[in-house]
């Protein structure tokens, strides 16, 4: 905890805004990121080097909202990029860094720094992806966005990979890759082999439910 300008405690927290490629994660960070710079507030906004999609430095949303950030190579930059005054993190494509992330996280937070987390909760798998499991368990608050499902237009919670790229977890990439679809029009063979196992043995199909 550090002091305001008031002489009260800044309590330090963690936001996390989660949910698939196109739900609006990007535009959210920015909308919090401006509300706090029109309080006066310090704020650093960070993503990883590895995405630039669309700006080598820019965070860009696919509504083509931008603000500058800075781009890291893992997490511990973040540290050492740190200014004394900064009172808000915004961190963007949080899933893409290394695992000490939620440490780092966790750091800013007690130094009683306003931590804006935005991320995919999910790869194109349907798994959790990268630090996300621990993030979301640390976070004050999280905020699961939905996107619109590009084949039924209801609302998508998943990201669907239209070329299978090996088997990478990590593919950058746009539009020309990746679709926000709803769980039915996203086909996972992982989620339909839990279907055909039960404790690790094979259900036995023919049988009727007791
Ligand atoms: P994210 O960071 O979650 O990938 P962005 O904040 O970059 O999302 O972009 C959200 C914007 O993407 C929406 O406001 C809309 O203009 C656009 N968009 C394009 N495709 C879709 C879709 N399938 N569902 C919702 N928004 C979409
Ligand atoms: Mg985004």
């Amino acid at each position: 905890m550090s002091l305001n300008p008031l002489g009260n405690y800044h309590s330090g927290s963690i936001e996390v805004i989660c949910g698939p490629m196109f739900s609006g994660k990007t535009e959210e960070l920015i909308r919090r990121v401006r509300r706090a710079q029109i309080a006066r507030q310090k704020v650093q906004i960070f993503k990883p080097a590895i995405d630039d999609r669309y700006h080598e430095s820019n965070v860009v949303s696919h509504s083509a909202q931008e603000i500058q950030a800075q781009p890291v190579k893992d997490s511990l930059e973040i540290l050492k990029k740190l200014f004394d005054s900064t009172r808000v993190v915004a961190i963007d494509e949080v899933q893409f860094f290394d695992e000490s992330i939620h440490k780092v996280v966790s750091k800013l937070a007690r130094r009683g720094i306003r931590v804006i987390l935005a991320g995919l909760d999910q790869d194109y798998k349907g798994n959790p992806f990268g630090s996300i499991p621990q993030l979301l368990a640390m976070a004050d608050s999280v905020d699961k966005i939905q996107a619109i499902c590009t084949v039924c237009g209801g609302p998508a919670s998943k990201t669907y990979r239209k070329f299978d790229q090996k088997e990478d977890q990590v593919v950058v990439g746009e539009a020309d890759i990746y679709e926000a679809r709803c769980r039915t029009h996203c086909d996972y063979s992982e989620e339909e082999e839990l279907l055909f196992f039960h404790w690790g043995k094979p259900v036995d199909q023919t049988q009727s439910p007791s």
